[in-house]
Order: C-alpha cells, then structure tokens, then sequence
C-alpha cells in the first residue's frame, strides 16, 4: 500500500461521498449529486481506499479467471501420471506437476497478504474475497492430491 500511495496512480483516483456513496473524480470540493462538501483531508483518505479497493478487486478478477487453469491441472496432472505409470514406471515428470499448482498458491498468498486485512472494503471487495478463498482452497486440493499421489508412490513397495 505504502508503495502505490507514492507512486503516481495510473488511473485518475476516485473519493466516494461521505453521504451519498457517489464516486467523484479527486480534487472535487462538493459532490455534484447531493451537494455534500468534501475535506480534502477525507478526500485523500477516501482516494487511498478507492484505489486500494479498485486494486483488490481487479487483481482478484484476473486471478480468479486462472481457475479455468485449474482443470486443464487436473487433467493435466493424471494425463502425466499416465505416461509416468505406463511408459516410465514410476513417477518422474509427475514430481514436477506439483509446481503447477505453486504459483497460482504464491500469488493468492500474495493477494491475501496485501489485500487481506483490508477492514474498510466494500461489497465487491468482500466478494472479491471470497473468491479468493475459493481459488485458495481449489489449488490447495489439487496440490494435496498430488502429494498425496506421491506420497502413496513412496509408501507402495517397489515392483519387481
Ligand atoms: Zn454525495
């Protein structure tokens, strides 16, 4: 947060009216609906929070959209166990399948830890969230799979 506070925003920031909700360019003295009179010092507040809500909320759609990757992994990951079983004999590409799953896990972790503890956030904010708690959980059980698939490899007595 501390970064994008002091790098220059891409897109013009946003304050949302006190009163009425309304999101109004930065910099306005009054809100052109209801005619509440904006602080400056509450517009900047209110500009941070727009922008870090707006952040949130779009990174999280485009993470969100990497789900669709999530079944070509799973697909993906028995397709390989296949050529590992039949063709090699044991798991040897299989081993690296797991990192599939690793870096869409690195940048949820990641959304979570920026965004996470974002208390003030609105409604698509916490939709927002939620999703991202379903994309958590969906990689993590295709990464527990897999381990568990390995973990069985190992545990099996090799076959003569
Ligand atoms: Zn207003």
């Amino acid at each position: 947060m501390s970064e994008s506070l002091l790098k220059k925003p891409a897109v013009h920031p946003f304050v949302e009216c006190p009163n009425c909700k309304q999101l109004l360019e930065y910099g306005a003295d009054v809100c052109p609906r209801c005619r509440e009179e904006i602080d400056s010092d509450y517009a900047l507040v209110s500009a941070v929070v727009v922008h870090h809500n707006t952040q949130a909320c779009s990174l999280a759609n485009s993470i969100k959209g990497g789900d669709a990757f999530a079944y070509i992994a799973i697909a993906g990951s028995a397709f390989i166990y296949a050529i590992d079983v039949y063709a090699v004999g044991s798991l040897a590409l299989f081993y690296f399948i797991v990192l599939w799953p690793v870096m869409p896990l690195l940048i949820i972790l990641v959304w979570f830890i920026r965004f996470g503890r974002f208390r003030i956030g609105d409604e698509e904010y916490l939709r927002a969230k939620r999703e991202m708690r379903g994309s958590l959980l969906l990689w993590l059980a295709i990464l527990a799979v897999q381990l568990i698939v390995i973990w069985a490899s190992w545990s099996r007595p090799p076959s003569t």
